[in-house]
């Protein structure tokens, strides 16, 4: 990892661990794919590995990113998904052309059509968004409770009933929050 680049939050879900490359969207936003290098790293760890990206190609992902974000925000909410944002995640869908490889031990890999393709990488995700926005996935979409995050998630809990988008980051703040208040109001003298 190099130094000086904020981590990335790795998900199970290829779609919102994307959205969350761009985390605290509602206070200090901190941007985890600064540069094209970082979007490769990005690739290669969610198993899209390509070997370069342009500018272009960064700005077509962080594209994408907000397009997905803002349509899994308003499914999760109910509204109507937004048109442009559904556009976009159309078109990279449509022309991504990554392949599903099986491998012999059962699992899946994605092979793209050349190296640097990071669109057919972004048709992976867009093809993923699809399926949890659309709801053709088992889980619900849901926006965390961090009023600094709201990142949209999905949530595969048997109750349906998570609130955070990362236990480790934003449900440990909210607790320990939780926790200085209740503090704060009982004067320090018990937790
Ligand atoms: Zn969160």
């Amino acid at each position: 990892m190099p130094a000086g680049f904020p981590d990335f939050r790795l998900g199970s879900v290829l779609a919102t661990s994307f959205t969350g490359t761009l985390s605290e969207r509602h206070g200090d936003a901190v941007e985890r794919i600064p540069t094209p290098g970082r979007l490769v790293d990005w690739l290669v760890v969610n198993g899209l590995a390509v070997d370069s990206c342009t500018p272009a190609q960064l700005d077509l992902a962080r594209e994408l990113r907000e397009s997905i974000h803002a349509a899994a925000t308003a499914a999760a909410t109910r509204d109507a998904l937004p048109a442009p944002a559904v556009q976009v995640i159309n078109d990279r869908s449509e022309q991504g052309r990554a392949a599903a490889i099986l491998t012999p031990d059962g699992e899946r890999r994605w092979r793209l059509s050349s190296a640097s393709r990071v669109e057919d990488a972004l048709g992976v995700i867009a093809a993923d968004a699809i399926g949890i926005i659309s709801g053709e996935r088992d889980g619900k979409l849901a926006l965390c409770a961090s009023p600094t995050c709201r990142a949209a998630f999905f949530d595969v809990s048997q109750s349906r009933t998570r609130r955070w988008c990362d236990m480790n980051t934003c449900g440990n703040r909210q607790k320990k929050a939780r926790f200085n208040a209740r503090r704060a109001t009982s004067g320090g003298t018990s937790a």
